[in-house]
């Protein structure tokens, strides 16, 4: 289900960031994935292929169990 990508959706990518976190929320979709870190707020965009490549899971808000 990696390719359903919605803005607002939060996900867990498989490096974390300089400030040690590796949730990120989604803020734009297109050609390219818009992503903000939720800790620092800094933004980063790469493009869908890279994104399905770097994206480990996708968090939702109501998914109190792990999915695999
Ligand atoms: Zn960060």
């Amino acid at each position: 289900m990696q390719n359903s990508i919605n803005i607002g959706d939060e996900v867990i990518m498989k490096k974390s960031h300089a400030c040690g976190t590796n949730k990120w929320v989604i803020t734009r979709v297109g050609v390219d994935i818009k992503l903000k870190c939720v800790n620092c707020g800094h933004e980063i965009m790469m493009d869908r292929l890279e994104f399905n490549k770097k994206m480990k899971k996708k968090v939702s808000e109501t998914d109190a169990e792990e999915k695999k």
